[in-house]
């Protein structure tokens, strides 16, 4: 047998009124694009791409790039392989021993000290406190003693921020008599200017007017690899030179000793051997002495001179950044905006939302893992703007359009009620109109037939059906009429304590008669009840609506069964009968307005489909419910379960 209960519906709402508008989800869900919308959404997409692409964005670009150096940095993937680099510091202690800052005559002893350890290169950033070589303190004869002690060193030279052009070559030269030392060009670029245009170092030239700057040439000796510059990594052209990003290396990765060490003979000059050395300040006393780095854009950042051995080391290790082309940035731009368009304008807000802070952190993550793994530079800049600038671009567009969606629902769904009201209406009036003459009919025929003598057999069963099926009229105007009700006004429960089972005496008594005609037998089950408070006339229609289809729909000599129990605070009240059954196709509609199963319409037995609805109607008044057990030609069990405590 198949079992439902009242709320299996699955066409109506449940007071059988029109159903609300779908909902947006619902409309989400059921939302499927034409060609031409997905055309126009990439369309748009590549119009604000391109708009975002001529962006000038080099400040946050390199911002960005600066936090990947940073975190490189700190994950400990920076760090030098063999560096053939020394540092020497003219630290504040060294001006504290010396009382200033040394003069000709200690340097000239440190480079003897240093010429023990035979290094290969010597980068001497000279300078004092204004960081002018004119101004060191000695005598002519320290001078000249200086420089012959530098020309004994197999390379010695001074670095120089000036760019000599192809023409000028040799005219960078000191005053007699250093005139020898080689002032070398091997400028620090930073972005003050150009680019970010904050003044962090993060480029270097290899050379300018193709002349081999300092860097290139002393990085040749130790990486002969580089000498051509088609095999230097991450190398791009700028302004008449060949120009790679610094690779920066952790602080603090090239070893270091202090100036007054090496003149006191405390470092022992094997450690030069070599190498490459560079002599530097780092007294903190001119900010002259520093420089800006990716790693912070405080003036103290770094010292000149570890900049230096950076930048040197990037060549060394061929291992300059790689930013990759910006056909790239514009392509993953405009996958992005594609991305972030058809988000906004597809998915629900909050998934869309999360879809791009994902997009927005796996590219963040890409990112980084690619510097960190690779040292490659992937702009970030130009796809995040394209994510915030499509999202609050089109958002408006999304809202214009679900706005407009709801109204059309909206309107729709007025129509529908008008329609649905209209339709009440016309029923009522028209029971309403034809109550009256069928009132007359009753009344005539009851006339009629209480002439014993003026009808022949044959008129007299003539008169009878005429009775007879003006009361099934009246019946059928009844139940329309109650429906209308309920759809225009609804019902107000006039509550009373009542025994439920004198309600079901009643009703049985009522339809005695009917029964009695197809000789079916009706059985009371009665348990003793608890009064229970309800509207009498409500429930007495709604058993009455039950059993009467019991009886209606059962074969003659069959049984009903009427059965009264309480459970749980329910009183409930079976309703079992041997008939016709309801097949299971019909089972979950029966309690919707107008239905009747496909057995019965094809049978004779009268109807209007609405006995079951206002039955259901108003035991939900009561905050109870019917269930139903049936199966076709195995008879039907009706439950109404009533709660007592209400
Ligand atoms: P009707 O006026 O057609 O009896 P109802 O709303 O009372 O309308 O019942 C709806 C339909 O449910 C009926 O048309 C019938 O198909 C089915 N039905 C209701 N009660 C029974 C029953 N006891 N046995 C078999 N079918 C039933």
């Amino acid at each position: 047998m198949n079992n439902t209960n009242s709320s299996a519906r699955p066409t109506a709402s449940k007071d059988g009124k029109p159903r609300p508008p779908a909902s947006k989800d619902d409309l989400n869900a059921s939302a499927h694009f034409s060609l031409r919308q997905v055309i126009t959404r990439i369309i748009f997409a590549l119009i604000a791409s391109a708009m975002i692409s001529t962006l000038k964005l080099d400040y946050i670009e390199s911002y960005l790039y600066d936090v990947r150096v940073t975190l490189k940095a700190m994950l400990g993937l920076s760090n030098p392989t063999n560096t053939p680099i020394v540092m020497v510091k003219i630290s504040n202690a060294t001006v504290d021993q010396f009382k200033g800052f040394p003069g000709f005559q200690q340097h000239t002893n440190f480079l003897n000290q240093l010429k023990k350890g035979s290094p290969h290169f010597v980068i001497y950033e000279f300078r004092n406190k204004d960081g002018k070589i004119e101004d060191i303190d000695g005598t002519e004869a320290e001078r000249l003693a200086f420089a012959k002690t530098a020309e004994q060193i197999k390379e010695f030279y001074v670095p120089t921020d000036k760019t000599e052009l192809k023409a000028e070559a040799g005219k960078l030269k000191f005053d007699e008599p250093l005139e020898n030392i080689k002032i070398f060009s091997g400028p620090k670029a930073p972005d003050m200017y150009l680019f970010a245009k904050d003044s962090v170092y993060r480029r270097m030239l290899i050379n300018y007017q193709d002349q081999i700057l300092l860097h290139a040439n002393v990085a040749g000796f130790y990486n002969p690899e580089i000498a051509a510059l088609k095999n230097i990594r991450g190398r791009f052209e700028f302004l008449d030179s060949s120009q790679v990003y610094i690779h920066y290396y952790k602080q603090g990765s090239f070893p270091t000793f202090n100036f007054e060490d090496v003149l006191e003979g405390k470092v022992d000059p094997a450690v030069f051997k070599d190498r490459l050395v560079i002599v530097g300040t780092d007294t903190g006393k001119s900010v002259r002495e520093y420089v800006q780095t990716p790693y912070s854009r405080e003036i103290t950042s770094m010292a000149s001179m570890e900049l230096h051995a950076n930048m040197f080391q990037t060549l060394i290790d061929n291992s300059a950044p790689l930013r990759l082309p910006p056909w790239v940035n514009i392509l993953l731009t405009s996958l992005i905006s594609v991305l972030t368009v058809h988000v906004v304008l597809t998915l629900k807000p909050s998934r869309g939302l999360l879809l791009l802070m994902a997009t927005l952190l796996g590219l963040a993550l890409v990112a980084i893992i690619l510097y960190a793994l690779f040292t490659i530079w992937i702009d970030l800049a130009h796809p995040f703007l394209a994510i915030f600038l499509c999202y609050y671009f089109f958002i408006p567009y999304r809202l214009i359009i679900e706005n407009r969606k709801s109204w059309e629902y909206f309107q729709k769904n007025k129509l529908l009620k008008q329609v649905e009201e209209l339709k009440t209406n016309f029923i009522s009036m028209m029971s309403h109109d034809l109550k009256t003459p069928i009132a007359r009919i009753q009344g005539m025929t009851e006339m009629i037939l209480k002439d014993e003598v003026a009808l022949s057999s044959l008129q007299r069963e003539a008169v009878d059906t005429i009775r007879s099926s003006s009361d099934d009229l009246l019946k059928f105007i009844n139940s329309i009429l109650q429906y209308g009700r309920i759809e225009s006004q609804g019902v107000e429960l006039h509550r009373q304590s009542k025994d439920i089972n004198q309600i079901i005496i009643d009703v049985i008594k009522k339809h005695e008669f009917l029964a009695k005609v197809k000789k079916i037998k009706i059985v009371k089950e009665l348990e003793t009840l608890f009064p229970v408070s309800v509207d009498p006339d409500l429930i007495r229609q709604a058993f009455s609506n039950l059993i009467e289809n019991a009886i209606k729909y059962s074969g003659e000599e069959s049984t009903v069964i009427v059965r009264t129990r309480e459970e749980q605070n329910k009183v409930l009240i079976d309703v079992i009968d041997q008939g016709i059954g309801i097949p299971a196709v019909d089972l979950p509609n029966i309690f919707m307005k107008f239905f009747r199963s496909h057995n019965v319409k094809t049978s004779t037995i009268k109807g209007t489909g609405l006995g079951l609805y206002l039955a259901q109607y108003f035991v939900h008044l009561h905050r109870g419910e019917i269930t139903v057990i049936s199966n076709s030609d195995q008879g039907s069990h009706f439950t109404v379960h009533l709660p007592i405590n209400q």
